[in-house]
């Protein structure tokens, strides 16, 4: 007893007060108490400073954590459990959970990595989400949904009426009507628990509201204070966003002197919870510490926070949040406790403001660390946020503070998840809440007079939305926008944003302030239905606000065009254009809300309009304007050239009003209320000024223009006309000139535009443009380029209509113009076109409303992804100057587009298609087509094309302007046919272009356009002229025909000549075309022939190449398939076989390009191959690797759990020829190492190099061997009893020898030797030394690879290894080949086929290497398993032997016994064949042992045949020696059956063996897959086809022998449950299953917990695909060390479950890991796709996902294939450039 007393702790001093309390008479004493307070705090004032924080909190064990949480429960919460029920804790807590009422939400808090689902069709709004229980519980399921992973925080919003449209209840939530929802759960409770509910409550939140703000170190609030004080305090330390991982590690191990381990484990802990104590001791202890990391982190940045605080102030702190968390506990039982707690928290002191505990707590928020924090959010969402009418309370309090939170936020360097900012996403979405139901509330509520409701005044009671109530309310709007504001603090001299010198502080804090535009981005989601005056005047307000914002960013980071130097330093940019796209959706949701409300529309318009001229009040006025005149017309104008002074990219006030201006012309309010808008002040000069300019800008850097400024003109040009910006900047660009054109004289706006573009000098004056063509040549391209940007701008603001204001076109035209376009460059995937598309706030697209009108969708195949193609009648409203197209897309569309034509036979014009028709405010836009300076430019264009000598015009220029020409034919067409009669058209077109022109000498646009139609060298636009000319024609007769009874007679004398002649043409062109055609179908028909063969034999055909490449090496020699073909009964083992040693091969060496036979003592002439470990085959996980240095491998175990694979390329080189190469890689590979670090994708350390034909992964080279001899059939074949006798004393002998040899002397008699038999004999090596040397080289290779050891050509181990590759690749084909169900021989490509005889021939020769008794030795010992030797010890038992590896063994090691023979009387073959007989047997007994027991009852009619009954002899002699071990079993049949099928893979796999080793030809039968397989097999193994004849015919022979195998003590113990029993046939391994739904994978790992840091979730949960173990990846936490380096967890895995090789799938990334080694891996796309058939990589776009069977299938044949190093190998071959991945810490 006394012993064992002191190993344990010394007792608790608590234990005797642990023993005596009593919880029931401390509540009892407390409730009688005066002060309640002060009795409690007094309790926990002594107690919990002595049951918390007793020690070093580093070294806590699980013993000590739970003492602690035990005493915590009897000592500290259960008298208040007492107090608060008045009876027993449990019966108490039960009963109210009957009358419970649980709240209708459902209010599940999302862990990090967990799905959460969103109906794209339902939700409120994007933030809408659905925990997985409650979405497979609801109706979303079958609707378009969105699935992503949770960034933990947020809860589910299931049972919310307002965050669905549709559908607000799972299942599990629908709402029962037990009781009414609107009556007071707090009603419901016996009143003296509510009085005492709300006393405890108070006391405890209270308590721990003042302990988590606390901030004095050494002292305690009044009353807490312990009754004595020693001096123990802790060393804390915090965490913060500045310093790494690294940085704090190694900063620990120097101040506490901890090691390393333990250093990571306090770093992770201050990463998750914010702080960690990391010592313990008294003040001088802790201090010093303190000033060892302060010092040691003060250098580079501020230094790490660390606090020394006395254990009983962290104790306190302790039990503070314990304390919260009994609390979220306790309300779980009642909702009326839980309405109770809320009206605590939030009552406030009676004038004070901000003065409630949860008001502190909010606003104590950033002062705390983010453990407590984690803690108290869930408390608020457990308690205010799930009871409704508390979350509005709560709401108001929290936009209260909003302005204060954010700002504490800005300065926090905490993550917002963990901050209570984040919490404004649960509650400024909630769109509409009835606010006569939350008045009644307060109405009724009689719980709490002092309940601050004051706040609440009438009015917003009137507001349907919290969110709105709290715009109008609380000024919301206005307080973000504002707060945002001020906290942009760099500016420039005009109070503009100035982002600068823009430090990485700055960019954290702007970063902060984003967050800002994410809660206005709530406040607006919803638009209002209804508006109040007050709404308005607020939202007035808000927008007012924003325009200041917007005034800010308006000519933000001007650019002046730099001449001579290049700029200096690249300006910054960054922060103005994330600033820019971070409002985009703010600006489209306001101008949204706008459209709602006319009244709001017109004073948004006013304001808008005002800013502007405030922002234009800087344009230079005062300065002299010019005056241009062209064609008859005059304007005035600034002087002000882009390319000189300064020009900005940032024109949010101008963008605003143009999207403001469309929404009048939308809603009609332009024509209704003209009266109220101040369209009066508006100057059209002025409004496309800016604008304007910044269009300019663009086409001057397309024309090269801003070269010398750097890429950051060109970043910003980029992200002007991108996706994520256009719709804010390009687009309202090109509609504002649309507005100011259509309030202006076109020839004016033109000429402005002209002269903008600094081109008006060109058109102006025919010297000018004289002069113009002469001057150099630079100049002429740069305006040429000009010139066509000029006109490209005037086509799109003619013809770009498709904004539903702009044009008479709804949302839904406008998105499928674009899809049509994108599809109109190439076929595309769902997520391209996604991409290609601008997203709403929603992350809405509209695609998928559209896409099925237009586009057809193509399934994809095992590679590639699914993809859309354009239905071919959409191909009609194509339109090349379609405006986002960039250049390159509008090259590629026009190429698609003119092939596709001409595949269909039709012209390959592309005329413009048919615009829709303008709405009223942009009518006249139209005249711009045909006023007088445009066609005075499109004159000069042509005129310019009639004489092309100049060199002063480009086709794209000629290209545009019959654009341009077509688009005004199609707007005359159009009107003429919708008019009733000619006069109303004043759109007369075709009437101007017949006018000659007037500057220039020659004739009309239109005779001008007749002389091209012929000109030879405008052969490419040739179409689209004769498509004009015909136009025009269309257009005369339709006016003809309107005007005809006036008319008639002029056109009658034009008519006939007319037709005739385009007749004419039409005949010449019809059979130009017919011919074309016919040459263009036969071209096709002949493709597709030849894709169609090609497709139809890929296998032949990708073979045929193989062999093309193989051909090289394998030129000479014949096909062993086709030897032979007369001889019916082919036998490859044994003295009948059939060798094919007389046929010479002539190999050509890859390098050298010489051909070179193969000869034993000829230059050696090598493979290329790849060895590598496997457990692709393993039965047994589990099995530790085997210890390098003692490991022997000379006996496999069958369940093969790690073996050696070797593959190859198959080409081959010379031995020389590739060493010159290899040392070339290593030289090239070390000099490489000195330029850079990181890792090739082939370790040349390692001797890996790249094949250099194909480039394939390789780690050696096998020398390739001759043909073994044909069969001496001279000498007798003794049969199995002679030869055994034989072979038994040639043993001896030897034995006698080696013992002799080592020990030397030997005991007993010396053996007789046998006939001819010399020990003594040293064979000759019958390899020249260049072949040995590769021999030597390769069996080096597999020693190290398979044994991981350093190369040692003594170790006898050496030749076993080269044995085993070549069994374990011969079985791993073997498997391959049965699961496929190709037949044995004939299906292999090539270079499996080469490497597998190259390996077995060398396999049989390598022997000669190595010291000859070692191989004696190595066959002794083989032997004696099958026939047990008294000599030899510790035999394994058979059931502890792969037999199939015995075979290879034993007739490779064969071979240097038989060299020793000079008898020359038994042949090598008569050998082998008896060691496949006893082997098979040996088999056969082994199957019976294993073979399942349950017995099949089968009806068994006819007769047992001879094969079952000698099956059933046999299994009843295995009884006889093992008894009942074995089950008896009565069906010859089944057992008969479980042999053949058990039997049938080492039958085959000695087939391919023999085969390879003897080069004989197989058998017709085995060339084809089915049934006769069994005969032939066995005919040509030489094997009776009645197995079991065998062990018949050999009866007396072979019986002693099954006894012995049966007598190991081994078998019985295998059988009786003492390991793995691997059973026959081996079934071979799959990857795990997979779940079809991807979101249940990602359910799986979103429960996973890290194994190492006490139930923390994993941050990249990652699976094994082949065992399928959860891993903690790419964290520190479960880093091991392998080999002395420390690794991340898949890598760890690799080595115990692969053998350093794995395949992973990375859940949260949707992505599937690849690891080879330490150094070595890559990414592969995994096998769930979308149903747009593409994969999800990253888990970005949040389709669901399903389970692809045939991608899995294929990873999983690469894998089995051994393919894997391969592909990591040519992907990161591919992938050079790219930042190297440090694979082995993932
Ligand atoms: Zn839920
Ligand atoms: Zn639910
Ligand atoms: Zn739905
Ligand atoms: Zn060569
Ligand atoms: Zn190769
Ligand atoms: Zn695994
Ligand atoms: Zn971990």
């Amino acid at each position: 007893m006394a012993a064992a007393q002191s190993d344990r702790d010394p007792p608790s001093a608590l234990c005797a007060e642990f023993l005596n309390f009593s919880a029931k008479d401390t509540a009892s004493r407390w409730l009688a108490a005066a002060n309640l307070q002060q009795e409690v705090y007094a309790h926990l004032a002594v107690y919990v400073p002595r049951i918390l924080c007793l020690g070093p909190s580093g070294s806590i064990s699980s013993r000590e954590e739970q003492r602690e949480e035990l005493a915590c429960q009897l000592l500290l919460l259960a008298p208040l459990e007492w107090l608060l029920l008045g009876e027993e804790p449990a019966t108490g807590l039960a009963l109210l959970q009957e009358k419970n009422q649980p709240s209708p939400l459902c209010g599940h808090v999302f862990k990090v990595g967990e799905p959460t689902y969103s109906c794209r069709e339902c939700a409120a709004d994007p933030t809408c989400v659905l925990c997985m229980q409650c979405f497979l519980g609801s109706v979303h399921k079958d609707h378009r949904y969105r699935m992503t992973t949770s960034g933990g925080g947020g809860f589910c919003d299931c049972g919310d009426a307002e965050a669905w449209k549709k559908g607000p209840y799972c299942q599990k939530h629908t709402p029962t009507e037990t009781r009414d929802t609107e009556e007071d759960p707090v009603a419901q409770l016996p009143p003296d628990l509510v009085a005492r509910g709300y006393s405890i409550f108070s006391i405890i939140l209270k308590y721990a509201v003042d302990m988590l703000t606390w901030e004095q170190d050494d002292q305690l609030p009044a009353g807490l204070e312990p009754p004595e004080k020693g001096d123990t305090y802790y060393c804390m330390l915090f965490n913060d966003e500045v310093h790494t991982y690294e940085q704090v590690i190694y900063t620990l191990q120097k101040a506490v002197n901890c090691s390393q381990k333990e250093a990571v484990s306090f770093a992770t802990t201050v990463d998750r919870d914010g702080r960690k104590s990391v010592r313990y001791g008294d003040f001088q202890f802790c201090e010093q510490a303190k000033s060892v990391i302060v010092r040691n982190t003060s250098r580079q940045s501020k230094p790490l926070r660390v606090e020394v605080m006395h254990s009983s102030v962290v104790a306190h702190q302790c039990f503070a949040l314990k304390a919260l968390s009994w609390l979220g506990q306790v309300i779980q039982y009642s909702d009326g406790l839980r309405r109770i707690l809320c009206q605590v928290g939030l009552q406030a002191a009676a004038e004070a403001e901000n003065s409630s505990l949860v008001d502190q707590l909010m606003l104590n928020d950033s002062k705390m660390w983010k453990g407590a924090r984690n803690i108290y959010h869930q408390l608020l969402m457990n308690s205010l946020l799930m009871d409704l009418k508390y979350k509005k309370i709560f709401a108001i309090q929290f936009a209260k503070n909003y302005r204060r939170l954010q700002t504490d936020f800005m300065e926090d360097d905490h993550e917002r998840v963990v901050s209570v900012t984040s919490l404004s996403v649960q509650l400024f979405t909630v769109p509409t809440m009835s606010y006569e139901r939350l008045q009644c509330d307060y109405v009724r509520d009689d719980h709490d007079r002092e309940f601050s409701i004051t706040d609440l005044s009438v009015q917003i009671f009137t507001v349907p939305s919290l969110a709105r109530m709290l715009m109008v309310e609380e000024n919301l709007m206005k307080t973000i926008i504002k707060t945002f504001v001020d906290h942009l603090r760099h500016r420039d001299l005009q109070g503009r944003f100035q982002f600068d010198r823009y430090t990485a502080q700055q960019a954290f804090k702007f970063g902060r302030v984003q967050s800002l535009i994410g809660d206005l981005k709530y406040v607006l989601i919803s638009r209002p239905s209804e508006w109040s005056d007050q709404l308005r005047i607020k939202f007035l307000e808000g927008f007012e606000a924003f325009l200041e914002l917007l005034k800010c960013m308006q000519g933000m980071d001007p650019v002046v065009r730099q001449v001579g130097q290049h700029i200096e330093m690249e300006p910054e940019w960054e922060a103005a254009f994330t600033l820019q796209m971070k409002l985009t959706h703010i600006i489209s949701m306001i101008q949204e809300w706008c459209s709602t409300d006319e009244r709001v529309l017109i004073e948004a318009y006013r304001k808008c309009l005002s800013a502007l001229s405030h922002c234009h009040s800087s344009l230079p006025d005062g300065e002299q304007p010019i005056s241009l005149s062209l064609a008859g017309h005059c304007v005035e104008t600034f002087r002000y050239q882009v390319s000189q002074d300064k020009v900005s990219i940032h024109l949010p006030v101008c963008r605003l009003l143009a999207g403001l201006h469309v929404l009048l012309s939308r809603t009609e309010v332009a024509s209704r209320f003209p009266e109220q808008l101040p369209l009066g002040e508006l100057s059209p000069p002025l409004l496309i000024e800016l604008p304007l300019r910044c269009l300019v800008l663009c086409a001057q850097v397309h024309a090269g223009m801003w070269r010398r400024n750097g890429f950051s003109l060109i970043n910003q040009i980029y992200y002007y006309h991108n996706v994520k910006c256009r719709v804010e900047m390009f687009d309202k660009d090109v509609i504002m000139l649309q507005v100011g054109a259509s309030m202006m004289d076109p020839n004016h706006f033109l000429m402005i535009v002209l002269s903008r573009f600094e081109l008006f000098h060109i058109f102006s004056s025919a010297d000018c443009r004289k002069r113009y063509r002469e001057a150099n040549k630079d100049v002429v391209q740069q305006n040429n380029t000009l010139i066509e940007e000029m006109l490209h701008l005037i086509i799109m603001v003619v013809g770009e209509r498709y904004v539903s204001g702009v044009g008479q076109v709804e949302a839904f035209d406008e998105v499928r113009r674009e899809i049509l376009h994108q599809l109109s460059i190439r076929p595309m995937a769902h997520s391209e076109l996604v991409k290609a598309l601008p997203e709403n706030g929603n992350k809405e697209t509209g695609l998928e409303r559209v896409i099925d009108s237009v586009a057809s969708f193509k399934k994809p195949g095992v590679t590639g992804r699914g993809l859309y193609e354009l239905r071919p009648e959409w191909n009609k409203h194509f339109n090349l100057y379609f405006h986002h197209y960039s250049r390159a897309d509008q090259s590629k569309a026009e190429e698609a587009q003119r092939k596709l034509r001409r595949q269909n036979g039709e012209d390959t014009a592309l005329p413009p298609p048919l615009p829709p028709p303008l709405c009223p405010l942009f009518g006249s836009l139209v005249n711009l087509l045909q006023c007088d300076v445009l066609l005075a430019v499109e004159g000069a264009v042509l005129q310019w094309a009639v004489e092309p000598s100049g060199g002063g015009w480009t086709e794209s220029m000629l290209q545009r302007v019959l654009h341009l020409v077509g688009v005004a034919l199609l707007e005359e067409h159009q009107q003429l046919e919708n008019s009733s009669g000619d006069d109303d058209v004043t759109f007369n077109y075709t009437c101007k272009i017949t006018r000659p022109g007037e500057a220039s000498t020659s004739g009309s646009v239109l005779a001008l356009l007749e002389s091209l139609q012929n000109a030879p060298h405008l052969e490419v636009h040739k179409d689209i002229i004769t498509w004009i000319l015909k136009m025009v024609t269309n257009i005369k007769t339709m006016r003809e025909r309107t005007s005809s009874a006036s008319t008639v007679t002029i056109s009658q004398g034009q008519g006939p000549e007319e037709t005739v002649r385009d007749k004419d043409k039409a005949e010449r062109k019809r059979k130009a075309e017919m011919a074309r055609l016919r040459r263009e179908k036969i071209m096709a028909q002949m493709s597709e022939m030849q894709k169609h063969f090609i497709n139809e034999n890929k296998e032949l055909f990708q073979q045929s190449l193989e062999e093309l490449e193989a051909s090289t090496s394998a030129a000479a020699e014949h096909s062993p398939l086709s030897s032979d073909p007369s001889c019916v009964s082919q036998v490859c083992v044994g003295p009948r076989r059939v060798g094919g040693a007389e046929r010479r091969q002539l190999v050509t060496c890859i390098l050298c390009q010489e051909e070179q036979e193969v000869r034993g003592h000829g230059r050696a002439m090598v493979l290329a191959a790849f060895v590598q470990r496997s457990t692709v085959l393993s039965k047994n996980r589990r099995r530790n690797l085997p210890d390098q240095e003692h490991h022997d491998p000379l006996f496999m175990h069958p369940d093969l759990s790690l073996g050696i694979h070797t593959a190859s390329c198959g080409h081959i080189m010379h031995a020389t020829c590739w060493q010159r190469y290899f040392e070339a890689v290593q030289l090239k590979e070390q000099r490489r190492q000195q330029r850079l670090r990181g890792h090739t994708s082939y370790d040349v350390e390692n001797g890996e190099f790249l094949c250099p034909l194909c480039e394939c992964l390789s780690n050696t080279v096998i020398p390739l061997l001759p043909h073994t001899h044909s069969p001496d059939r001279s000498v007798d074949h003794p049969n199995l009893e002679a030869w055994l006798k034989t072979t038994n004393q040639q043993l001896a002998v030897l034995h006698f020898a080696h013992k002799k040899q080592s020990d030397g002397v030997a005991e007993g008699a010396e053996p007789a030797v046998p006939e001819g038999f010399r020990v003594d004999f040293t064979p000759q090596n019958p390899f020249s030394s260049s072949v040995s040397e590769m021999i030597t080289t390769f069996s080096m290779s597999t020693y190290k690879v398979g044994l991981k050891v350093n190369p040692n050509e003594q170790d006898h181990r050496v030749p076993v290894l080269i044995w085993s590759t070549c069994a374990y690749t011969i079985q791993s084909i073997e498997r391959l080949l049965m699961d496929e169900e190709k037949p044995l021989f004939g299906s292999l490509p090539c270079r499996q086929d080469d490497c597998l005889s190259s390996l077995t021939r060398f396999s049989s020769s390598c022997w000669t290497a190595a010291p000859v008794t070692t191989t004696h030795t190595h066959f002794i010992r083989l032997l004696a398993a099958l026939v047990p030797d008294s000599q030899v010890e510790n035999t394994p038992c058979i059931l502890d032997i792969d037999v199939f590896h015995l075979l290879v063994y034993t007739v490779l090691s064969y071979n240097s016994i038989h060299s020793l023979d000079q008898s020359g009387r038994s042949g090598v073959d008569s050998a082998h064949l008896h060691l496949l007989h006893l082997v098979t047997v040996a088999h056969l007994v082994q199957v019976l042992l294993t073979s399942t027991t349950e017995e099949v009852c089968m009806d068994q009619d006819s007769l047992a045949t001879e094969e079952e009954e000698l099956t059933c002899q046999l299994y009843n002699t295995l009884r006889k020696h093992l008894g009942s071990v074995l089950p008896e079993v009565t069906s010859g049949w089944q057992l008969y059956h479980c042999v053949k099928v058990g039997v049938l893979p080492f039958l085959r796999a000695a087939a391919l063996f023999f085969h390879y080793l003897n080069s004989t030809a197989p058998p017709a039968d085995l060339l084809v897959a089915g049934p006769g397989q069994w005969e032939a097999l066995c005919s040509y193994l030489s094997l009776p086809s009645n197995l079991l004849q065998l062990y018949q015919s050999q009866h007396t022979l072979l019986e002693p022998l099954i006894h012995r195998w049966c007598c190991h003590p081994g078998v019985r113990q295998n059988l009786q449950g003492g390991g793995v029993i691997v059973r026959f046939p081996r079934e071979s391994n799959r990857l795990i299953e997979l779940p079809e739904d991807y979101s249940v994978l990602i359910n799986q790992a979103s429960s996973f917990t890290c194994p190492r840091s006490g139930g923390d979730k994993s941050r990249a949960p990652t699976l094994c695909l082949v065992c399928g173990s959860m891993l903690c990846s790419q964290s520190y936490c479960c880093q091991t060390e392998v080999d002395g380096e420390d690794v991340g967890a898949c890598t760890a895995h690799t080595f115990t479950c692969g053998a350093g090789l794995g395949l992973f799938l990375r859940v949260r990334e949707s992505q599937v890991l690849f690891i080879a080694g330490k150094t070595k891996g890559c990414f592969y796309p995994p096998p769930y796709l979308d149903d747009y058939g593409e994969t999800d990589q990253g888990l970005k776009r949040g389709n669901p996902l399903h389970l692809c069977a045939e991608r899995y299938r294929k990873i999983e044949r690469l894998w089995r294939q051994h393919g894997i190093a391969e592909v990591i190998g040519h992907a990161q071959e591919a992938n050079q450039t790219l930042v190297a991945i440090d694979w082995q810490h993932l």
